[in-house]
């Protein structure tokens, strides 16, 4: 890792256990206290229905723009660790209920294509509650291999997303 460089990533944070804002709120506060990071900017909270085959309470998700110099493993294990002490439980249900999700969805240029480590994160392309927040942020990010957040959110439909009053 090149000590000195800062390369802009963006973070997803989703829950919808236990207080979703809340948890929301204390991801984003964890976010802040990253090591050899810089919470830079927040998007909204949104209110999204579930998302794949388990029926569950809606999500409250967001994103989150940081500076970092970790590198995108480190960053995940970083994010990983906010996880377990903000009291997520494993081995979940994938797409099942959780009180916080925190993904990895872009990091500098990087690309990884690894079991353990995809980035950009599968299936940004695909959600709304994931494009629409990130486009707050960062509307004209260029996503490695996929093209521009402002872009690609305008194709998709976000019925059913609605931005949560501050
Ligand atoms: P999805 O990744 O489709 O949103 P999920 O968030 O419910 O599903 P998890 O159970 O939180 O999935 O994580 C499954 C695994 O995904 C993690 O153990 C992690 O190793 C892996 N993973 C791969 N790429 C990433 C990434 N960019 N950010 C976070 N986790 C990732
Ligand atoms: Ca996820
Ligand atoms: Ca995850």
């Amino acid at each position: 890792m090149d000590a000195a460089r800062w390369v802009p990533a963006y973070v997803a944070l989703g829950s919808n256990l236990d207080d979703p804002r809340a948890q929301v709120e204390r991801a984003f506060a964890a976010l802040g206290t990253l090591r050899d990071s810089r919470l830079v900017a927040r998007s909204a909270l949104y209110r999204s229905p579930p998302f794949g085959p388990v029926s569950q309470p809606d999500f409250v998700n967001a994103v989150a723009g940081m500076l970092t110099r970790l590198d995108p493993h480190a960053m995940l294990a970083g994010l990983q660790e906010i996880e377990a002490r903000l009291g997520r439980e494993r081995p979940a249900v994938r797409w099942g209920p959780r009180r916080i999700d925190l993904d990895l969805l872009v990091h500098g240029t990087s690309r990884v294509g690894e079991p353990g480590l995809e980035v950009p994160h599968a299936g940004i392309a695909e959600r709304a509650f994931v494009l629409v927040p990130l486009a707050e942020v960062a509307p004209d990010l260029d996503v490695p291999g996929l093209g521009r957040v402002a872009t690609l959110a305008a194709r998709l439909d976000s019925t059913g997303l609605e931005r949560l009053a501050a």
